[in-house]
């Protein structure tokens, strides 16, 4: 057996703290044939999964971000009846940073880069240049990306200290060195050049413990590290910003880890999931059943229930009117009458605030079930 180390400070691994057998879930709501196991390490509080098999050609080959559907986008926020999409949000904190005018500007694991699309729109002087580890999206971005501008694998040597901004919206915790990669982004960047970075943070959406292709979960303490061995200062470590996310920005320098780790709070969570997933294969609901949201806290869901959900109701117009998981996802008004059990398919720590106090589409006599009611 290999030895298991932490991504961030190196320290061997023993047994894993969350150890479930296939089927997984992924970020882009696929179902794989790998078990989930999770590792906290004692030492820096970084939380991490193992390889998946194949990494390499999961994402040259099989994930296809939003390339489907042209304008797909994934809906960020739904609180209040409004409407955002992921990218946009981002384009907006982008926009808030102070780019210097006139910057070259790349955006590292881009998909489609429809964010530094955005961006650019709004802001026409910058130099934009795109990288990801696929050819997939390389028509997409000749359709507005001069091809000098464009890499795909590997970072070519003439782009070290190119960058006065570089951005990696939800990137880093799906490679498997991440220390190794924010170096080469360090490198990469010109004299008094920052990077811009997000991921998910695990403490506020911890049912990323659970997505198998983030073989990184990011914490507070286990952050500062990252930043502190690529030799990157952190000038913000935002936690509001983004729901369920941290937001970085760095710049080259001394960075001191000041947060201590809490390995303990986050075995506890895995424990907590652990409950919970039981109780949901186990349980049987009165039916039709529904399940509210199609993205990953659905699909986990869909998932344990073994065939007992009939359909999937979600806000996103983007996925309305499609299938997922062999269920077909229609809008919550569009809810037959007949459902008796609608559980609740989203984030526990943001459901409540979310589907507020009313669900005008919720049919009479039919029960909601949140998942914080069954850990
Ligand atoms: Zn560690």
């Amino acid at each position: 057996m290999s030895l298991t180390m932490c991504r961030v400070c190196a320290n061997p691994l023993s047994q894993p703290d969350f150890d479930r057998p296939a089927p997984a879930q992924s970020s882009i709501r696929t179902v794989l044939p790998v078990a989930t196991q999770v590792y906290v390490c004692r030492m820096c509080g970084h939380v991490q999964s193992p390889d998946l098999p194949a990494l390499k050609d999961f994402y040259d080959t099989q994930y296809r971000i939003s390339l489907d559907v042209d304008g797909h986008d994934q809906l960020y926020e739904n609180a209040a009846g409004e409407q955002v999409f992921r990218t946009q949000y981002q384009a907006e904190i982008i926009g808030r940073l102070d780019v210097p005018q006139g910057a070259r500007v790349l955006d590292f694991g881009a998909g489609k880069a429809t964010t530094l699309q955005r961006f650019a729109d709004l802001r026409p002087d910058v130099d934009a240049h795109v990288f990801d580890v696929s050819s997939d999206y390389v028509d997409h971005w000749n359709t507005w990306v001069q091809p000098g501008n464009q890499a795909t694998y590997t970072l070519p040597e003439e782009w070290v200290g190119r960058f006065d901004f570089i951005t990696a919206h939800f990137v880093l915790e799906h490679v498997a060195a991440p220390v190794e990669v924010l170096e080469s982004l360090a490198r990469a960047l010109a004299p008094g050049g920052r990077v811009f970075f997000s991921v998910p943070n695990v403490e506020t959406n911890t049912g990323d413990l659970l997505v198998v292709d983030h073989l990184s979960h990011f914490t507070r303490p286990s952050l500062e590290r990252f930043l502190a061995r690529a030799g990157l200062l952190a000038e913000r470590i935002d936690e509001d910003l983004f729901h369920g996310a941290f937001v970085v920005v760095a710049r080259s320098g001394e960075n001191q880890p000041v947060t201590q780790p809490n390995p303990s709070h986050l075995t506890d969570v895995l424990v907590r999931w652990q409950a919970l997933l039981d109780n949901l294969a186990t349980r049987k609901l009165e039916g039709p059943v529904a399940i509210y949201g199609a993205g990953f806290y659905g699909s986990v869901i869909a998932t344990c229930l073994a065939g007992q959900a009939s359909i999937f109701l979600d806000q996103n117009p983007y996925l309305q009117g499609s299938t997922h998981l062999d269920l077909p996802v229609g809008h919550p008004g569009a809810c037959p009458k007949d459902v008796r059990t609608v559980v609740v398919g989203l984030n526990p720590a943001r459901a409540h605030e979310i589907l507020g106090d009313g669900s005008p589409w919720l049919p009479e006599g039919a029960d909601l079930l949140f998942l914080d009611a069954l850990a």
